[in-house]
């Protein structure tokens, strides 16, 4: 049976269990359970080497399981394929944060090579008046909130309620995903707010249709200028008018705000999803000789090698928020490139 071919794109390892060598070539530790850690690790296993996954979360698949909802992406079928990469000798080990519980540095003298694949787990955040106050949250941590209750990790009790009129803010993946969980959460007017139009948003313009069939009321071209609260809690967002201007550095058009627009949405809740950050396992501080590009994303060369000798970097980590089918490639290509340093093929390190 192909390797983890319950798990999306995974068949494409193409090894099948009865063909992997039983003496082990190398060990590699892999931070972060996501589709591009877990391709890696895959790929490293068919390979013959010794593959340890570690994760923060209780169990393994990324956002995978704690950010896409079931609609889009089957978590029975995930789970087959963690199943049958743990049966082909993958060792997981959940509930570690590293950086945190463990350091980088002590895994590093640990094993042959490390890749560091922890995503992009933090929500940008607008700095706008009002941006304090209860019930405005950064939706990927509200889904995660979410998803970790809905799977039995805590109680339902603990994730904070939306009240029965919510705003998104955003046009990606994270702020569409963001309406379906508020709608589960019983919420009976969801806003969708978005500065551009659907046109230029990066879940495009079918999203926007579906959710609309769905209820959702689409606000297109406007911005949130400040939060208005009642007592410390949200209860409105004051949005302002937007128009299409030239081309920004993105080379989508600039949205610029119409002086003299603004109106008042009235709320119970906020979730923004304008972007998420790179969240490497350390602080940018401490950076164990690993350099960060400006973005905040892992610097490395065409073989993943990141500026540390044995430490090698893939998935949204390195190249910023993508798609499950970009993050998984890169981690197979990584698990290549590991695999070449591992048996002496790939010579020298970037930088030393
Ligand atoms: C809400 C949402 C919906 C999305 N919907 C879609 C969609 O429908 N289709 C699509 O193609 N893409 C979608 N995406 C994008 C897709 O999920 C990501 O591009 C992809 O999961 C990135 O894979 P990754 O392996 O790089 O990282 P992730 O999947 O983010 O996995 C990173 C892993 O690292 C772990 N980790 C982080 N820090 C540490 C640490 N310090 N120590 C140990 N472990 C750590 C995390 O727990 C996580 O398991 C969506 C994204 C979001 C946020």
């Amino acid at each position: 049976m192909p390797l983890g071919s319950g798990l999306l794109g995974l068949r494409f390892l193409g090894c099948r269990t009865e063909d992997i060598p039983e003496a082990k070539r190398g060990s590699v530790l892999v931070i972060g359970a996501g589709p591009a850690g877990l391709g890696a690790a895959g790929r490293l296993v068919c390979m013959g080497h010794e593959v340890v996954v570690v994760d923060k979360m209780p169990e393994p698949g990324g956002l995978l399981i704690f950010g896409i909802p079931e609609f889009r992406v089957r978590k029975d079928r995930v789970r087959a394929g963690i199943r049958e990469l743990r049966e082909a000798g993958v060792e997981f080990r959940t509930g570690i944060e590293v950086g945190r519980d463990v350091s980088l540095e002590k895994l590093i003298h640990e094993f042959d090579a490390v890749l560091i694949a922890t995503g992009t787990w933090k929500t940008k955040r607008l700095r706008i008046p009002g941006a304090e106050l209860e019930g405005v949250y950064g939706a990927l941590e509200y889904i995660v909130e979410y998803f970790m209750a809905k799977y039995g990790y805590r109680p339902l009790s603990s994730v904070p309620a939306l009240g029965e009129r919510v705003a998104v803010i955003g046009g990606g993946f994270t702020a569409i995903d963001a309406c379906h969980i508020a709608m589960e959460r019983g919420a009976r007017e969801i806003h969708l707010v978005y500065r551009r139009t659907r046109r230029e948003a990066p879940a495009g313009p079918n999203e926007f249709e579906m959710l609309e069939k769905k209820g959702v009321n689409i606000h297109e071209l406007v911005s949130p200028k400040r939060y208005v609260g009642c007592d410390s809690r949200v209860c409105g967002v004051e949005l302002i008018r937007m128009r299409l201007g030239a081309p920004d550095e993105s080379g989508r058009p600039r949205p610029e705000p119409i002086p003299g627009s603004e109106f008042i949405l009235e709320v119970t809740a906020v979730l923004e999803a304008v972007g998420l950050r790179p969240t490497p396992p350390f602080d940018p501080e401490t950076n164990h000789g690993i350099r960060l590009n400006q973005d905040g994303t892992i610097w490395t060369d065409e073989f993943f090698r990141t500026t540390r000798r044995k430490v090698f970097a893939a998935g949204d980590v390195k190249h910023g928020p993508s798609k499950i089918g970009p993050a998984l490639k890169s981690g197979i290509d990584a698990a290549q490139a590991i695999h070449k340093f591992l048996v002496g093929e790939l010579k020298g390190w970037p930088g030393l």
